[in-house]
């Protein structure tokens, strides 16, 4: 038997993420660890000998999201015996539970067990075994897994991850407990991965991390922000996500400071209500939320600012909730992240649902509805505000809802289609004519 007749067949992987940014980022590092390997994308799921879900516990709806794909991917298992494997978050928050409980999943790891992933497909394949890998590597031996630019070539915009892990303790999130410790990645690693995304074309860089304020690499996350932002070649930098209880004037000062860092702060607050946000444990007050962004706003004028807010967090009463609406008006978001309230295996809000007041689903969902809705109003008058008005588009590619135009995103982060000519990775000028509350609409300037 050749070498090639000693390989198993089996060769395709497709990797579905749920989640956040950090997931994405992690799904492409597990991407490209499988290529190394010797493994192929697979166009389509059906085709795929690895199908892996890159999973988030965030909220209940985001469990249920992926125990219903699971479902659906069972069939892949029975008629052709694809390998079945979870990672992300639902896989540390369950570990070999899961394996329990779906017997057709072959493999869990967790976030630190990413480099190892090769190997466990291997195990999985040659020695038929079933694995469960979710244990914290230690902050010593822990090495961030690197960005291949080969598989950035053709992309404009890249997520770098600067830091993993949350040391804070918000009293609703499960965070802290599926992604382990704060550590940092040392400055010298992230300029590195962006000077080889930029070599490979990349022209937008944003930074990531659960609280980039908590970043301690060798500098502050201002200063490292400022060394990317001198990269040659960087068009564009943004970052996710910062607290507001420890963000620091130097950070806020940046967007007046840093012309390439784009003028958009994504700034969750959770709530209106200080007597929430002292249960939800977030260490600040609306008094300070307010005080950031006004400062924000003195050193960056045009700043789109955006959030996140929970609604029906135990004991919300109908003032509490008033509060958070009067929030909405004061601090004019350019767009909010809203979450009916799911409480959390491990997290202290679970715990005190009853002596703090469950609210019940009705009033949680008659709330964000009318939460969304004002919050859709107000979005839309900034979306309009720009109608009649040129702005800068760095292009990323065709536009996905029609192949005759191109796609790229204002500085403030809007979606903008339109009509023209300009390659990816060029900023050109758009005049938009038409806006909806996700996207706008216009066409190239000469
Ligand atoms: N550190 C990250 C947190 C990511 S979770 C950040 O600050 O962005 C993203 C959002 O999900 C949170 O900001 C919060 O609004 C929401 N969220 C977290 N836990 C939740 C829960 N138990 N129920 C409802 N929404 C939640």
């Amino acid at each position: 038997m050749s070498d090639a007749d000693a390989k198993p067949a089996r060769q395709r992987f497709f990797i579905h993420t749920f989640g956040c940014q950090m997931n994405e980022a992690d799904s492409s590092r597990m991407g490209e660890i499988l290529v190394r390997a010797g493994w192929t994308p697979a166009e389509r799921i059906e085709e795929a000998d690895l199908v892996l879900l890159n999973t988030c516990a965030v909220r209940d709806k985001a469990e249920q999201k992926v125990l219903s794909a699971l479902g659906r991917y069972r069939p892949l298992k029975v008629e052709h015996r694809a390998i079945i494997g979870v990672s992300g978050c639902i896989a540390q928050q369950e570990k070999e539970r899961l394996l329990k409980r779906v017997p057709y999943v072959d493999f869990v790891v967790g976030p630190d067990g990413i480099p190892k992933l090769a190997e466990i497909v291997r195990r999985v394949q040659e020695e038929r075994v079933r694995v469960s890998e979710t244990a914290w590597v230690d902050s010593e031996a822990y090495l961030f897994p690197r960005a291949d630019p080969e598989s950035a070539r053709g992309k404009v915009t890249e997520f770098v991850t600067v830091m993993k892990g949350c040391d804070h303790v918000c009293s609703y999130c499960v965070v802290p407990y599926v992604r382990g410790r704060e550590l940092s990645r040392p400055v010298a690693e992230v300029l590195d991965e962006v000077r080889a995304l930029v070599a490979a074309g990349v022209r937008e860089v944003t930074l990531i991390g659960q609280n980039v304020n908590s970043y301690r690499g060798g500098a502050s996350f201002a200063q490292l922000l400022s060394q990317v932002h001198e990269l040659p070649g960087v068009l564009r930098v943004r970052f996710t996500t910062s607290n507001p209880h420890d963000l620091p004037d130097e950070l806020v000062d940046a967007f007046g400071r840093l012309p390439r860092l784009m003028p958009h702060f994504h700034l969750p607050v959770q709530s209106g209500s200080d007597p929430i946000l002292e249960r939800m444990r977030r260490g600040h007050t609306v008094a300070h939320y307010l005080e950031r962004v006004d400062r924000l706003r003195r050193t960056c004028p045009d700043v789109a600012l955006t959030t996140d807010l929970i609604v029906g967090f135990p004991g919300e009463t109908a003032q509490d909730f008033e509060a958070t609406m009067a929030l909405v008006e004061r601090a004019r978001f350019d767009n909010v992240y809203s979450f009916v309230y799911s409480p959390r295996p491990h997290t202290a809000a679970a715990l005190h649902e009853v002596e703090w007041g469950h609210v019940p689903h009705e009033v949680k969902v008659e709330r964000i509805e009318r939460l969304q809705a004002r919050v859709r109003e107000i979005s839309l008058g900034f979306a309009q505000a720009k109608v009649g008005k040129v702005v800068q588009v760095l292009v990323e590619g065709p536009s996905k809802t029609d192949p005759r135009k191109r796609f790229g995103r204002t500085p403030e982060n809007r979606v903008v289609n339109f009509l023209g000519e300009a390659a990816a990775g060029t900023v050109v000028e758009v005049e938009i004519d038409r806006v909806t509350p996700n996207a706008l609409f216009g066409q190239e300037r000469r």
